[in-house]
Parts: C-alpha cells; sequence; structure tokens
C-alpha cells in the first residue's frame, strides 16, 4: 500500500476537522446540494441573521475546496484562523530561574555539610 493516496483523505475532512476542532457548533452540510457546507467564519466569526457566513464548496469528491465568507474574508485569511502557528515556548522568567538555582546551590551545600533543612 506504499505510495497509495488514502481515498478518504480529502481536502474537504481536514477543512471539517480544523473546524470541529475549533468550535462547538462548527458546520452543517446544505440540506439539497451535494460538497456544500456552511460554518460560521473562523476569521470574522459571522454570523449572519442566524445564518453561517462561511461557504465550503467542494466541486467533486477530494477536489481543492474553495471557502467564501460573506462578509469578505480572504481565504488566506481564513486559512490562517483555522491552522494559527503554533504557539511559542513559555520563556522562563530569569529572575525566578535565578532564585531556583539559588536555592538548589543552598539545597546542595546544606547536604554535602550534612546539616538538615
Ligand atoms: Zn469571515
Amino acid at each position: 500500500m506504499r505510495g497509495r493516496r488514502d481515498p478518504f483523505s480529502r481536502p474537504l475532512d481536514r477543512i471539517l476537522e480544523a473546524l470541529r476542532a475549533g468550535y462547538l457548533d462548527a458546520y452543517s452540510a446544505h440540506p439539497e446540494r451535494m460538497g456544500i457546507w456552511a460554518a460560521c467564519c473562523p476569521s470574522c466569526r459571522g454570523f449572519s441573521f442566524g445564518r453561517r457566513t462561511l461557504t465550503i464548496c467542494e466541486s467533486h469528491p477530494g477536489a481543492a475546496v474553495a471557502l467564501c465568507c460573506q462578509w469578505g474574508c480572504s481565504e488566506g485569511e481564513i486559512l490562517a484562523a483555522l491552522y494559527p502557528p503554533p504557539k511559542p515556548p513559555p520563556i522562563a522568567d530569569p529572575l525566578v530561574v535565578g532564585r531556583l538555582a539559588v536555592e538548589v546551590l543552598a539545597h546542595r551545600r546544606q547536604a554535602a555539610e550534612g546539616v538538615s533543612a
């Protein structure tokens, strides 16, 4: 099976999965037309009169997906909101790290000298 494409791995699936991961009431299928979905736009979080403002279109199974926000968000903005870059790891406060280092050294010194804390 090496090198074969998973027939169930579709760009639409990745989009819908990202919507599910980010929103509780993420999307719904068009009641009559295949390949069309509606969602709250992750970029502007737009709802218009109770309707979802993002239209997701897949022309045929496995095709590239078109994203159209009624409020004018570009596909780049929508994708950036769907797949935000990972957050950098938190930077340790140098004062806290220095204080901990002093405490560790003091503890080691006490242990080496045989003094109980
Ligand atoms: Zn939008």
